[in-house]
C-alpha cells in the first residue's frame, strides 16, 4: 500500500506527509508535486528540506506550460470562474500518473486541507473516484500554527506565507485569488505583478475581448477588472479595492469544465535523487 501526498510545496501538504511517514515509514509515502513553472524559488527550497528530513520518493510532473499559456490554449484568460491552469496543469497530470503508476484498490491519495474546508474535501472526492482522498488535517487532532512546527523542526516556512497569504502557490499569484491577496502581491512583489500584468494584457489581446483575473463589483454590478486597471486605481488610492474579496485556491477541484481537448505538451517526469531531477521515462498515462 502506497500513501501517495499531493505536495503542492506548502505547508499543509507537508505536514500531511510528516505525518504519513512518521506512522507508516518513508517507503510507504510518495510525494507528488505538479510544476506550473511558477513556483517561488524559496517554495522550493522548503520541499528540499522537507524531502531531505523524510527520505520518501518525490516526483514532479511537469506539462511545461504556465498558467497563463494554459488559458491562451484554451482561449481564455485564467481566473476562479475558469481555473483551467488548475485543471491541466495539476489535476489531470496528476490523475494520468496516478492512474498508470499506482493501484486504487489498495493506495490511498491525500490532499493538505484542513478543518476549516470540509466543502473543498466533498466536492473534490467524487471526482478522484474510484481513488480514496484523504485529507488528514480535517479531523482531530487539528494542526497547531504550521509555520511554527516546522520552525521547531529546524525548517523555515516558505517565505510568501510571510504576507498573510493562505496560499503559496504560483508564487502567490494565484489567479482563484481576488483584489486582496492580488493587492498584497503589488506591494511586496511588484516585479513579479507586472509580469503577470504583461502576460494578462498579451491574453486580453490575442482574444480580443475584455476578460480578466480580477472581477470589480463596485456598485453593485460585476464587471472584468484587469489588472493593469486594478493596479492603476490603487496607486492612484491605495485603500481602493475589496478588502474582503480573497477569492479560492482550489488546485484539485473539480468544476473547471470539460476535460482538456488534446494535449500540445509531453508531460516530464521527473524523481529527486537528494542533489537533483532525474528523468524517469514512461510513468504518465496517455
Ligand atoms: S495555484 Fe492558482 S494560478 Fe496556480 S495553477 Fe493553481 S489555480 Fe492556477
Amino acid at each position: 500500500m502506497k500513501h501517495l501526498v499531493q505536495f503542492s510545496t506548502g505547508l499543509s501538504s507537508a505536514e500531511v506527509a510528516w505525518r504519513l511517514t512518521a506512522e507508516h515509514g518513508k517507503d510507504a509515502v510518495v510525494l507528488m508535486t505538479a510544476d506550473t513553472l511558477k513556483e517561488h524559488p524559496d517554495n522550493w527550497r522548503f520541499a528540499r528540506e522537507v524531502v531531505a528530513r523524510l527520505g520518501c520518493e518525490w516526483i514532479k510532473l511537469t506539462d511545461g506550460r504556465t498558467p497563463m499559456q494554459v488559458g491562451r490554449d484554451r482561449k481564455c484568460v485564467p481566473s476562479n470562474r475558469m481555473p483551467v491552469c488548475s485543471q491541466i496543469l495539476k489535476r489531470e497530470l496528476m490523475r494520468r500518473f496516478l492512474d498508470a503508476n499506482y493501484d486504487p484498490a489498495t493506495d490511498v491519495v491525500y490532499v493538505g486541507y484542513d478543518w476549516s474546508e470540509p466543502r473543498r474535501l466533498a466536492t473534490a472526492q467524487p471526482f478522484w473516484a474510484p481513488w480514496t482522498m484523504d485529507a488528514l488535517l480535517a479531523r482531530p487532532p487539528y494542526p497547531p500554527d504550521l509555520q511554527e512546527l516546522f520552525r521547531s523542526r529546524g525548517i523555515e516556512p516558505p517565505a510568501l506565507y510571510q504576507y498573510g497569504l493562505a496560499h503559496a502557490n504560483c508564487d502567490g499569484f494565484c489567479v482563484r485569488g481576488g483584489q486582496a491577496p492580488w493587492r498584497i502581491m503589488l506591494q511586496v512583489d511588484r516585479r513579479g505583478y507586472l509580469e503577470w500584468e504583461a502576460e494578462e494584457q498579451v491574453s486580453r489581446e490575442l482574444l480580443g475581448k475584455d476578460v480578466s483575473i480580477l472581477r470589480d463589483r463596485a456598485g453593485g454590478t460585476t464587471t472584468p477588472l484587469s489588472l493593469r486597471s486594478f493596479r492603476e486605481r490603487i496607486e492612484q488610492q491605495p485603500s481602493m479595492f475589496d478588502e474582503d474579496d480573497w477569492g479560492a485556491c482550489g488546485c484539485d477541484m473539480p468544476g473547471d469544465g470539460a476535460p482538456s481537448p488534446g494535449r500540445a505538451q509531453v508531460p516530464k517526469v521527473e524523481r529527486w535523487d537528494g542533489a537533483g531531477w532525474i528523468a524517469v521515462p514512461g510513468r504518465v498515462a496517455a
